[in-house]
């Protein structure tokens, strides 16, 4: 048996609203605190020029847009060369608008995800794995890596070797793999991919700077498949359902987060699906389903 993950939540965790993590990345908050979110999202500035890159912005409150002015002066430039996003969930992309409007006009780019970059009213250019994106003293190379939403690009910062991870990795606590549009095999195989750029740091998109980021990696890899080893010894213990499995396994995390935790379960139970280690005993949809080993 593999021993529990500790106690690891954003619960509480509170961050400057700006703050300077190297000479070449800055942080804005995105001021809107929260369960998932921990203190906010973290937007970076991301250069050593007069105009620089934002990654993401925010959710779109009223509240940010002062305090990534402070940022832009803190870091000591003018304005913003162009906003790229890690991936389409609200709390990345839907400040966006609200940030060309103030700076603009700017290029918005992400890797494009149909059906949803549509809800947002911004003109998008899309982005690819591999693309490079330049500022003056930053490169940034998008790398695909899908599981926690399908279009999330993390960045590699190359002049650093470090690593915007967006929702991949976290400061504190783990990422939520939603089971309707996330999936945990392409997770793993993400977090795979993110080890062999062996970055130094980290920047998260939720939480403190990762100063070890291999580390954190295989700290990640490993606590999915000691929950995945808790999960097989749950069924073989005849608990059938999600919420059984969640009131057996996650023992270490508040009730606040159970509900989270069934989806993580039900990831978790498409991911061993999709390899004929667990299966469906009753027809529906897999979080309400009883489920039974292989
Ligand atoms: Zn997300």
């Amino acid at each position: 048996m593999s021993t529990p993950p500790r106690p690891n939540t954003m619960i509480g965790l509170t961050q400057p609203d700006v703050s300077v993590w190297s000479e070449r990345v800055a942080v804005a908050l995105g001021m809107n605190p929260g369960l998932f979110t921990g203190p906010g999202t973290n937007t970076f500035l991301v250069g050593t020029g007069r105009r620089r890159i934002l990654i993401d912005a925010g959710d779109g409150r009223s509240e940010y847009l002062p305090v990534l002015e402070r940022t832009l002066e803190r870091a000591g430039c003018e304005g913003l060369q162009e906003i790229v996003l890690t991936h389409g969930h609200p709390d990345h992309i839907g400040g966006a608008a609200a940030v060309v409007e103030r700076f603009g006009p700017l290029r918005v780019s992400k890797l494009p995800w149909p059906g949803n970059d549509e809800r947002y009213p911004i003109e998008l250019t899309p982005l690819e794995d591999g693309c490079v994106i330049r500022t003056e003293g930053a490169t940034l190379r998008g790398v695909h890596t899908p599981g926690h939403a399908r279009d999330h690009l993390c960045f590699v910062l190359e002049e650093e070797a470090s690593l915007f991870s967006g929702d991949n990795v976290l400061g504190v606590g783990t990422t939520v793999i939603p089971p309707a549009d996330g999936s945990l095999v392409d997770y793993m195989a993400s977090l795979d991919r993110l080890l062999e750029e062996a970055p130094r740091r980290i920047y998260p998109a939720h939480g403190p700077r990762i100063d070890d980021g291999v580390a954190k990696l295989r700290e990640y890899v490993d606590h999915r498949n000691a929950r995945e080893t808790q999960i097989l010894a749950a069924l073989a213990a005849g608990s059938e359902r999600v919420p059984d499995i969640v009131r057996t396994v996650y023992t270490d995390v508040p009730e606040v987060l159970h509900a989270a935790a069934g989806h993580s379960v039900t990831s978790h139970l498409l991911k061993l699906e999709h390899e004929g280690r667990a299966r469906r005993t009753t027809a529906g949809e897999p979080l309400r389903a009883h489920w039974t080993r292989r």
